[in-house]
C-alpha cells in the first residue's frame, strides 16, 4: 500500500471531558453524579477562597471541605496538609490557575482521586500530564497521566475577573507554549494545528478582552485558546524560550508569566532565523518578522516589554547567558552564547526585535 502523508501519525491523546459556557461552574455536581462521586474536597489559592466557598456551599452534601492554600510551584508542605483535608474526599475540585490546579495534580498522584477543574487563568495545566513540585526549594517536574484532570470545565465568568495586567501576562505565557511547540523536534501533524488555532484565537480574543475585561465570548474565545495552547504543550517538548525563562525564574527569582511575557518576541526571533517555514504561521498571523510582530502584539495589549522593569540589573545579563548555555539542550538554532546575551540585552531594553 502506498504511504500517506498521515502514516505514522499516533497521536496519543488521554481521555479528558472538556466543556465551554458561562455558569458552566454551576454543572460540577452532575459532572460529579456522571462519576459516581460523592465527596469533594475544593481546592484554591488564600486569594480566591471566598469564590471556593460559593462552590462549596453550591455543592453542599456533595462538597467535604475547602482547602484554600494552593501555592506558586507546588511545594510539598501544602500538598501534605491538603491530604489531610482530603482525607474523606472521592475526588478534588479545583477552581483557579496554575498554583491550584498544581494542587490538585499533586494530590491526584499521591491518591488517584479524579479532578474536576475550573481554571481561571490561560497558564493551561489543566490540559496536561505533567506536574512540577517543589521540596527544599528545588522545583522536579515529571509527567504522568495520572495527573491529567478528567473534567475541565471553562467558565468565561471566572476567568473575567482576572486583572488585565494578569489576564495579558498569562495569555502571552500561553501563546509561548504553541510558538514552541511549532518548532519541536517531536511536533506532529495534530501539535501543529493546536499550536495555530491557540495562537489565532489569542490573537483575535486578546485585544478585545483588554478593550472590555467582562466581554464573555471574547473571554470565552481566549479560554478556547488556553485549552489548545496546554493541550499542545501535553503533546511536545519545549526548548530555548522555556530554558532562559525558567533560568530567570530561578536564579534571579523574576515573575514567571511577566518573564515569558517580555522573553517570548526575542526568543521566537533568535530562533525563526533557523525555523523560518515552521514559523511561517505566527510571521503570517501577526505581521511581517515573527519577532517585530510578537512585539508589536505585545505591545498594543499593554505587555511588560523589558526585563530592566523586573528589577533585573544589565550586570546579571552576562551570568544569565553563561547559565542559559551552560546544559546544552536541543533547539533549532544553536545556542551561542554572545548571540543569547545579545538576545538577553535586547529584552533587557525592551527594543523591538527585528
Ligand atoms: P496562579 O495560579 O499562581 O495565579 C496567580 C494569582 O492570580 C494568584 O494569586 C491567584 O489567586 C490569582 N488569580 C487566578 N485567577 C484569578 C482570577 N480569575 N481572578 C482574580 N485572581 C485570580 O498563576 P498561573 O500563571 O495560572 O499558574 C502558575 C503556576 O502554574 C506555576 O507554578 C507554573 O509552573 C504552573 N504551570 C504548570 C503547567 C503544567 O502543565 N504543569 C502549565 C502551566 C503552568
Amino acid at each position: 500500500m502506498a504511504s500517506t502523508f498521515y502514516a505514522g501519525f499516533e497521536p496519543g491523546y488521554l481521555p479528558v471531558k472538556v466543556r465551554f459556557g458561562a455558569g458552566i461552574r454551576h454543572e460540577i455536581a452532575e459532572e460529579m453524579a456522571a462519576l459516581g462521586l460523592t465527596r469533594a474536597l475544593v481546592l484554591t489559592t488564600p486569594e480566591q477562597a471566598e469564590k471556593g466557598e460559593a462552590v462549596q456551599s453550591a455543592l453542599g452534601a456533595f462538597a467535604c471541605g475547602l482547602f484554600s492554600r494552593a501555592t506558586m510551584h507546588t511545594p510539598v508542605e501544602i500538598t501534605e496538609a491538603a491530604l489531610q483535608a482530603a482525607s474523606g474526599a472521592d475526588c478534588v475540585v479545583a477552581l483557579g490557575g496554575g498554583s491550584t490546579i498544581g494542587l490538585a495534580k499533586a494530590i491526584a498522584l499521591r491518591t488517584d482521586l479524579p479532578q474536576i477543574v475550573l481554571p481561571t487563568t490561560y497558564a493551561g495545566s489543566e490540559a496536561t500530564p505533567v506536574i512540577g513540585q517543589t521540596a527544599n526549594g528545588i522545583k522536579e517536574t515529571q509527567r504522568t497521566p495520572k495527573v491529567q484532570p478528567e473534567v475541565i470545565l471553562y467558565d468565561p465568568e471566572l476567568v473575567a475577573t482576572l486583572p488585565v495586567n494578569l489576564t495579558v501576562t498569562s495569555g502571552l505565557n500561553a501563546m509561548a507554549h504553541a510558538i514552541e511547540a511549532l518548532y519541536a523536534r517531536d511536533r506532529t501533524l495534530l501539535s501543529d494545528q493546536l499550536a495555530i488555532g491557540g495562537l489565532r484565537a489569542f490573537k483575535d480574543g486578546l485585544l478585545r478582552v483588554i478593550a472590555d475585561p467582562g466581554a464573555l465570548v471574547a473571554r470565552e474565545h481566549t479560554q478556547f485558546g488556553a485549552w489548545l495552547c496546554g493541550s499542545v504543550l501535553a503533546q511536545v517538548g519545549m526548548a530555548l524560550h522555556h530554558k532562559l525563562c525558567h533560568t530567570l525564574g530561578g536564579t534571579f527569582d523574576l515573575p514567571h508569566a511577566e518573564t515569558h511575557a517580555i522573553l517570548l518576541p526575542h526568543s521566537a526571533a533568535y530562533n525563526a532565523v533557523a525555523a523560518q517555514r515552521e514559523l511561517a504561521p505566527v510571521a503570517e498571523l501577526f505581521g511581517g518578522s515573527v519577532g517585530g510582530g510578537l512585539h508589536d502584539f505585545a505591545t498594543a495589549l499593554g505587555a511588560p516589554l523589558a526585563l530592566r522593569t523586573l528589577g533585573l540589573t544589565e550586570v546579571d545579563l552576562d551570568r544569565a547567558a553563561d547559565l542559559a548555555v551552560k546544559n546544552p539542550y536541543w533547539n533549532p538554532r544553536p545556542i551561542e552564547r554572545d548571540s543569547i546575551r545579545a538576545l538577553l540585552q535586547r529584552a533587557w531594553e525592551g527594543t523591538r526585535p527585528e
